[in-house]
């Protein structure tokens, strides 16, 4: 929570603050997360406006998770930007969100409650925003040799002399191919050209 009194309510003014708080629970999800309890750095600036008070600020966390390629446990440092309108409970009316169709811009709408305002569903979206999609443990982290599931970091000239019995390469030669493709998703296989000895897509 925090507060606005030393603000005031003239427009115009402006309040600069710098804070840390504790991570709250759950922030992340499973391959990344903030840790809870770890700091979150906060430089915030206020400024009262006619409807109620503009929060302009950044917050910086550690994030802790497994790289995506080889599992490893990795730890970095994000920083996420946000902004946000409290408006004042008793301000009926502004003018920012008088367009009357924008009824989901006006449930969202937030507000001051007796002059404090609650920040952290604000932060967490925007470090939930910020998450890295697939955070890796560094560029082109070679991963695990799919055939033996091997740190190739560790062992970049492992090989296997033996080659795999021939099934096992054929799959391995499919699973490469399927990898080659666009990571396009569902509609992948829609879109992939024909491959020649295909049944024809078109008669
Ligand atoms: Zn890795
Ligand atoms: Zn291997």
């Amino acid at each position: 929570m925090f507060d606005t009194r030393e603000l005031g309510r003239r427009p115009g003014t402006l309040k600069r603050l710098s804070r840390t708080v504790e991570a709250p629970d759950n922030l992340g999800v499973e391959v990344i997360r903030v840790p809870r309890g770890a700091p979150l750095e906060l430089e915030l600036r206020m400024e009262s406006v006619m409807e109620g008070v503009l929060v302009t600020g950044t917050v910086r966390f550690p994030l802790a998770g497994e790289c995506v390629r080889c599992l490893e446990p990795l730890a970095r440092e994000g920083t996420a930007e946000f902004q946000e309108l409290f408006s004042y409970p008793d301000s009926e009316f502004s003018p920012r969100f008088a367009d009357a169709e924008d009824e989901e811009a006006d449930e969202e709408r937030l507000f001051l409650q007796n002059d404090l305002f609650d920040l952290e569903p604000v932060v967490r979206d925007a470090i939930v925003l910020a998450l890295p999609l697939r955070p890796t443990c560094r560029e082109n982290c070679p991963g695990l040799c799919p055939d033996c599931g091997a740190r190739l970091a560790e062992d970049p000239d492992h090989q296997h002399d033996e080659p795999i019995d021939i099934r096992w390469a054929a799959l391995r030669e499919f699973a490469e191919a399927r990898a080659s493709d666009e990571p396009a998703g569902h509609d992948r296989q829609a879109k992939a050209p024909r491959a020649s000895g295909d049944e024809p897509q078109e008669k």
